[in-house]
Order: C-alpha cells, then structure tokens, then sequence
C-alpha cells in the first residue's frame, strides 16, 4: 500500500511530535501544518482507516505498520539533510526544506549507501537523533536555570526559527552562558551577551555542563 506524500507527510509531523513532546495531538497537527481542521480530519480518517494510526481523545497514536512509515521517512529526512551540510555544503537553515523534497525518493538501499559514506551521524545538522543513534534529552532555554550550557537541538526546523538562531550562533554543539534578568533570558557567548526572545528559546534544547574549568573559576572568586 502505497502512501500519498501528504499522508506520508502527517505520519512524519506524529512521530516527531510524540518526540518532542511525548505525545502528539490533533491541535498540534493543525498548527504545524497551517491548514484547516476539515482537511486534517479527512486525511486522519485515511490514515485510521489504512491502520497507521490510533485516534482517541483529540490525541494520535502510530500504529506499528505507522511507526515503521514514519521512522524510515525520518531517517531519510535527517540523513538527507546531512548529506546537503556535510557534502554538499548546502547551509543547516536550507537543508530541512530540500530535506522534506528528498525524503520521498531516495530508495532503502540509497538511503543506507548515503549513511555509509556520511559515517552513519548520530544526529541531523539540527541535533535530531537518527535510527536511535541519539537521544532527544535536556531542557529548553526557557526551562534553563542560571549557568553554563551546550546546544543540543533545535526542536522545529523552521526557516524563521533556523535564521535567527543562527544569527546569534545557536547552532548544536555551540556552548552559551544563560543569566536571567526577571522574566528575561540573556545569553553570554565569549564577550558577547544578548537577549533572546521567549519565542525562540522554548526552540532550543540544552544540557547542562559541569566542567572541572567552571568549578576551578569559582574557587578563584
Ligand atoms: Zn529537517
Ligand atoms: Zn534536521
């Protein structure tokens, strides 16, 4: 059974949801797709009807038969991107875009060729895990205490979102001091401290460091 690339797409958006957030909900598909409740219903009654996914509640569920969908999509979207930063050298904001092109064609045994000669990556240029190489672990910026981080994901890889974090060098693996200043968040890179807004902070997902160096620097003080 041969799935629509919409379709594809909506088993794609549940899997990563049910990622991000531990589950996925119906409300949550309507915004990320930016289209009407009516359309969304009809394409979630197909994929109900076809067994890939589970409805109840305003919530979804992937099926097994739906889980193996979306993984093998998900895999080729991260992969894809991959090979666009890694080889191509296409930049991280443009890869997920030409990522959700080249997600559909690319053949199983492709797909597993491009991961040999990539070096099989734990993640996408964005810090998502592929194949379960990597996990999605940390907190967001917004949920950060006071002290020293390390970028692991951008959790919506939307072009706005990519710019401009990518403006103020939020990129994963990058390390950032978080201070607070009431309700708001500034970032401290090397001599450099800047604002950032609530909006794109609850995007990135950081994980504490607790360095030897950081300790050593406090028994200076
Ligand atoms: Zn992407
Ligand atoms: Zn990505």
């Amino acid at each position: 059974m041969k799935l629509s690339e919409p379709l594809e797409n909506y088993l794609k958006e549940i899997y990563e949801l049910e990622e991000n957030k531990g589950r996925a909900k119906v409300v949550d598909l309507i915004a990320a797709f930016n289209v009407s409740p009516g359309t969304i219903s009809k394409a979630l009654q197909r994929l109900e009807h076809m067994g890939m996914i589970e409805r109840g509640g305003g919530s979804l569920k992937l099926s097994e038969d739906g889980r193996k969908v979306a993984e093998r999509l998900v895999r080729s979207h991260r992969l894809s991107e991959r090979l666009l930063t890694d080889i191509i050298g296409v930049d991280w904001v443009r890869s997920h875009d030409l990522a959700h092109r080249l997600e559909h064609i690319w053949p199983e045994d492709v797909l597993d060729r491009i991961d040999q000669i990539l070096g099989r990556p734990p993640t996408c240029p964005h810090g998502h895990p592929i194949a379960g190489r990597a996990k999605m672990s940390g907190v967001t910026l917004t949920e950060a205490k006071e002290g020293n981080y390390k970028v692991k994901a951008i959790i919506r890889e939307e072009e706005w979102i990519l710019r401009e974090l990518d403006k103020m060098g939020l990129r994963p693996g990058a390390t950032v001091n978080v201070s607070r200043r009431g309700e708001e968040i500034y970032l401290t890179q090397g001599s450099n401290s800047v604002r950032i807004r609530p909006e794109l902070a609850r995007q990135v997902l950081v994980d504490e460091i607790a360095t030897q160096a950081l300790k050593d620097d406090e028994r200076s003080l």
